[in-house]
């Protein structure tokens, strides 16, 4: 891993709003390399599908990308014209979402809908897309035989592999993937993680994995974005940040995480006080200062910056 797919700089995304404008991404900055995994984990609200949405050029209106650039590759795609944002969207960057009921269209048999995406975004012959769509169907462990069968005649688990195979069939350099398993049983979400990792591995792609969950990305990622009220609160190698989180958000995410090896089973679980704030009632200063134990006089009017720890916080400016 030498090199960056993506570059995010400085991304601040608003939604208009009768007095004014809500922020909801503001200067965020980051890069993800090829062939990496990473994280972006925070609480409902945190700005972490939007991030996401802001990359595949999914924004929902009113909200739009006010200030930032975003770079994939050495292509700049948040200024990308509707046609140039089809081609970027399912080849070169797939989305994974949540529930795979809304990706999948119901009325077509997921073979048609796998070698649609084949021939929109590869130059193959009909044939061809059809033997690369069996081949994709097989990866993520579901018989040829299936071929013909409608997104109903599946299971949730197996429904999120036919997604899987519909977000790597155009060989993309880039996976978003949006609580890819949020939507399943726990036993059936250890066994999607596990095959799109492999596969994204196999094939070298990166991807961005959504979660509101740690233990996710403890299992999952290679590193990690922490965000908070649309700022980013730290970054770093997932096994650092786990170890020694830095931010009091994050040791806080962490602390509030229930753990089988450390015995909180049946433990009151740590919780962090008070409740995200409304993007109609961010505080000044720092995002995180009414729930902060560690808040300084200065946290209640000055906005930190991610510094070289990969934390934005006060606490850690004479290191
Ligand atoms: Fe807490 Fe201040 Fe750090 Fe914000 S900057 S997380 S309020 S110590």
């Amino acid at each position: 891993m030498t090199d960056s797919i993506l570059s995010v700089r400085n991304l601040r995304v608003v939604i208009p709003h009768r007095h004014g404008k809500l922020v909801a991404i503001d200067n965020i900055s980051f890069h993800i390399q090829r062939g990496e995994i990473i994280g972006f984990v925070g609480e409902s609200g945190a700005g972490k599908s939007m991030t996401g949405a802001a990359i595949i050029g999914l924004i929902d209106p009113p909200g739009y990308i006010e200030r930032g650039e975003i770079w994939l590759d050495n292509l700049r795609i948040d200024q990308s014209v509707r046609g140039d944002a089809i081609l970027i969207r399912g080849k070169r960057i797939s989305m994974i979402f949540q529930d795979p009921l809304t990706s999948l269209n119901p009325l077509r048999t997921i073979g048609d809908q796998l070698m649609e995406t084949i021939l929109t975004h590869l130059p193959l012959s009909a044939e061809a897309a059809r033997k690369k769509a069996i081949a994709g169907l097989e990866e993520v462990d579901i018989d040829p035989s299936r071929f013909g069968a409608y997104p109903h005649e599946f299971s949730g688990g197996m429904r999120q592999r036919v997604v899987i195979a519909l977000a790597l069939c155009a060989e993309p350099e880039l996976i978003i993937a949006d609580e890819p398993t949020t939507a399943l049983d726990v036993s059936v979400q250890a066994q999607v993680l596990d095959l799109l990792k492999r596969l994204c591995r196999e094939r070298g792609a990166s991807v961005m994995l959504i979660t509101h969950d740690m233990g996710v990305i403890a299992e999952t990622t290679d590193r990690v974005a922490v965000l908070y009220a649309g700022r980013l609160a730290e970054i770093g190698p997932t096994q650092t940040l786990l170890s020694n989180p830095k931010h009091p958000y994050t040791r806080g995410l962490i602390a509030s995480t229930p753990s089988v090896e450390s015995g909180d089973i049946g433990t009151h679980l740590f919780q962090i006080r008070g409740t995200m704030p409304r993007l109609d009632a961010l505080p000044p200063g720092c995002r995180f200062h009414p729930r902060c134990e560690q808040i300084m006089a200065r946290c209640r009017s000055e906005q930190p910056e991610v510094a070289e720890n990969g934390a934005a916080c006060f606490l850690y400016e004479d290191d």
